[in-house]
């Protein structure tokens, strides 16, 4: 409890007090939290928490009161012209990006979808074309391609799970074909290969151990094994590559991370190690970059900060610095989010921007979960019911 301490003083200290634990799996011991608002209607509490036997690991979204319409003091997010960016590009069909998106559509649908999710305005979307879509990639073996007529592979089938999950649809699942699918690319190693022309990387990893855990079916794979090649992939910098001895890489460390604590693994990460690594990728603009010497780019919003977020070390960053990059990416007229200032939006910057700001506690957003990449409120439904 003590990281919990440090991040949220006295108030939340006595809130901790209405904890309720729940054993997610008992073949592993990670408990998942839920915290209770005090006083319902004064300030909206999203909470979860990743506690394991070995390490406590919690972090906390206390979004601030809806109310409140001013930003971090540098700006306003143009929610209702993003809103609109997202609505177009789910429509337009013919232009350059839905090109070049075709065979990936079912990532920028989920990208999409969150997006609007987080900004309150899910329901601007016909909820039961989308499922019909969203199954309509799904293939005999169990997995979702990135569109009508693509192969399967996991990065689309998660992301196919997790829009129906938005949607609190995963009843139109058959749970069991979808798992035994994720579980047939689970390598001898504990490793996961993305489809079967057997490419490895341990973003496979994350997309398997999140689509399970969302499933509530982890049991159908050796966990011990996965979390071992996951370890396997830690570098003496403290990150994580996509494969043993790989290069540190942000995406990749989030991908890590989060299964990590998705499994209740966490004690295998060290945090300091890490969140030094990890802060060091804020540039003097306050945006943040993925690996030493690069530019800086919206997307790492997301990819670094989820990651600080797990393992606690958000308050090593300037996070107003970063909230202004963000919100300087913004294309005020036409909405959207691009990578820099002055670039081209695209719907995958969008989100990872707003998702940014999520865990950034911007007024008046969703808060969203760090590992599984959904709203606070989803993923709760998904474990608690409600
Ligand atoms: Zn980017």
């Amino acid at each position: 409890m003590r990281e919990v301490g440090q991040a949220r003083p006295a108030k939340v200290m006595a809130l901790l007090i209405i904890i309720k634990p729940k054993i997610v799996d008992p073949a592993f011991p990670t408990y998942i939290f839920r915290l209770k608002p005090k006083e319902e209607g004064i300030v909206y509490f999203s909470f979860i928490g990743y506690f394991t036997e070995q390490t406590t690991s919690l972090f906390l979204q206390v979004p601030k009161s809806r109310n409140q319409t001013s930003g971090l003091g540098m700006g306003e997010l143009e929610i209702d012209k993003h809103v609109q960016y997202v609505l177009a590009v789910e429509k337009k069909k013919d232009d350059f990006e839905s090109l070049v998106m075709e065979h990936l559509r079912m990532n920028g649908a989920y990208w999409g979808l969150t997006t609007l999710d987080i900004l309150q305005k899910l329901g601007s979307v016909d909820q039961d074309a989308v499922v019909s879509w969203v199954m309509s990639c799904q293939h005999d073996c169990g997995g979702f391609s990135g569109n009508v007529g693509h192969d399967p592979h996991v990065l689309f089938t998660l992301s196919a799970v997790q829009i129906l999950a938005l949607f609190d649809r995963l009843d139109v699942l058959d749970i069991d074909k979808v798992s035994s699918c994720i579980a047939g690319l689970q390598n001898e190693d504990g490793s996961f290969s993305g489809d079967i022309w057997g490419e490895i990387d341990t973003r496979f990893s994350y997309c398997a151990i999140c689509c399970l855990a969302i499933l509530h079916r982890l049991d159908r794979i050796n966990v011990e094994k996965a979390v071992n090649y996951i370890v396997s992939c830690k570098n003496l910098d403290g990150g994580f590559g996509c494969t043993p001895g790989g290069e540190s890489h942000a995406g990749q460390i989030f991908c890590c991370v989060g299964a990590l604590a998705i499994t209740g693994s966490l004690h295998h990460v060290d945090k300091d190690l890490l969140g030094w690594w990890l802060c060091e990728r804020q540039v003097k603009a306050g945006g943040l970059n993925g690996r030493p010497e690069k530019l800086p780019d919206v997307c790492y919003s997301w990819w670094v900060l989820s990651s600080l977020t797990i393992i606690d070390r958000v308050h090593w960053i300037d996070k107003d610095k970063l909230a202004k990059f963000i919100l300087d990416c913004q294309d005020k007229e036409n909405g959207g989010i691009s990578d820099r200032p002055d670039d081209a939006v695209d719907v995958f910057h969008t989100y990872f921007g707003v998702a940014g700001l999520s865990l950034l506690e911007y007024p008046g957003l969703k808060a969203i979960d760090p590992a599984y990449a959904l709203p606070v409120d989803v993923v709760n439904k998904i474990f608690f019911g409600r």
